[in-house]
């Protein structure tokens, strides 16, 4: 199967007549769409189970197929393109990361010279470019840096693997380096990365094989986010939207916010959803403001879809602090 991405195939067949699974839920993100016919019809056609492929959502491992497994009575779930979710679902999953299989050994060089004036350097990585870690690391070191890898905490699996929602493998090395790389496409999590650590991050982007500093993007970001909380400020009545999926539910985090802004005379209405589509906020009268407390991701790569300010739950407490909005712009 010819593929940009390890899919391990091979090893997910064997793994399901191990398992003497029936029928198995297969479950892929967007970008690795084009081989879930291909990966179907191997796991049918070698191990006699029923395969049924998720047209679902998957942007990541906190969107588990898990309600689709149990109406369907599967009793496997094969899930593609993220590392093992902290928490364990009730049906059995096989996660298969598809590390990339790109080569970046041409793209380092372009490193050395975003890293001047550093001498430490902390390496983090998004999980299809994990297994490229220990190659960079040795490419820096030899270079005369010295390079460190944060370790796997929260809801991350490996060591110096970041997450959209989780940076704590930054966090554990991010006072003793004096910049951080990154491995990854994107700009979701390099500009986390940098607003988390404060950090000026330089992102290896083994897809494009572009290299960039953060700098810029970061005040792109903070001004954009910071005119929402502006405008959110300014707003009566909030809309808390707390996202149902397998590890997206974050209760405390969506009670937590109405108690802030009940507190600070604001109106509050809740709402939940699995997948949001931004069209139905904007139908929504009433509410002249949301915040989100499923994937920090909606609230951001989402921003230019919702006609009302959206914010994280992160956002509203710096919202709801003079102090701490007018400190923004110059956080990161
Ligand atoms: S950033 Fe969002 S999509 Fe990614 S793991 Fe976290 S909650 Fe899931």
């Amino acid at each position: 199967m010819g593929s940009q991405y390890d899919l391990q195939v091979d090893k997910v067949v064997q793994e399901v007549k191990r398992r003497k699974s029936k029928r198995v839920i297969l479950q892929l993100p967007d970008g690795l769409m084009q081989y879930a016919v291909q990966i179907s019809n191997r796991i049918s056609k070698d191990t006699g189970a029923e395969a049924i492929i998720s047209l679902d959502s998957c942007y990541g491992a906190c969107d588990l197929a898990v309600h689709a497994a149990s109406r369907l009575n599967a009793d496997l779930i094969v899930h593609y393109g993220h590392a093992p979710w902290v928490s364990k679902s009730s049906i059995p999953t096989i996660y298969v990361e598809a590390f990339a299989s790109v080569d970046i050994g041409s793209v380092l060089p372009k490193t050395i010279a975003f890293l001047r004036g550093a001498k430490k350097i902390g390496l983090l990585s998004t999980v299809q470019h994990i297994h490229e870690l220990i190659k960079v690391k040795g490419f820096l070191e030899k270079n005369g840096f010295e390079v460190m890898i944060g370790k796997a905490a929260g809801r991350v699996h490996y060591d110096g693997q970041v997450l959209g929602c989780d940076y704590s493998s930054a966090r554990s090395i991010s006072a003793d380096v004096d910049k951080l790389v990154l491995i990854g496409g994107g700009k979701f999590h390099s500009i986390g990365l940098a607003l988390e650590t404060k950090k000026e991050s330089i992102v290896i982007d083994p897809s494009s094989g572009s290299v960039f500093s953060t700098k810029e993007l970061l005040h792109q970001y903070l001004r954009s986010r910071y005119a929402r909380m502006v405008e959110a400020r300014a707003a009566d009545s909030f809309g808390i939207i707390i996202g149902i999926k397998f590890g997206q539910l974050n209760m405390s985090e969506a009670l937590n916010a109405k108690e802030k802004l009940t507190g600070s005379g604001k109106g509050v209405t809740m709402f939940c959803v699995d997948n949001l589509d931004p069209e139905r906020l904007n139908f929504m009268g009433d509410i002249d403001a949301f915040v989100v407390t499923a994937c920090p991701r909606i609230a951001i790569d989402d921003a230019e879809r919702f006609k009302k300010p959206v914010l994280t739950a992160e956002e509203v407490k710096i919202m709801l602090s003079s102090e701490l909005l007018e400190g923004y712009l110059s956080s990161g």
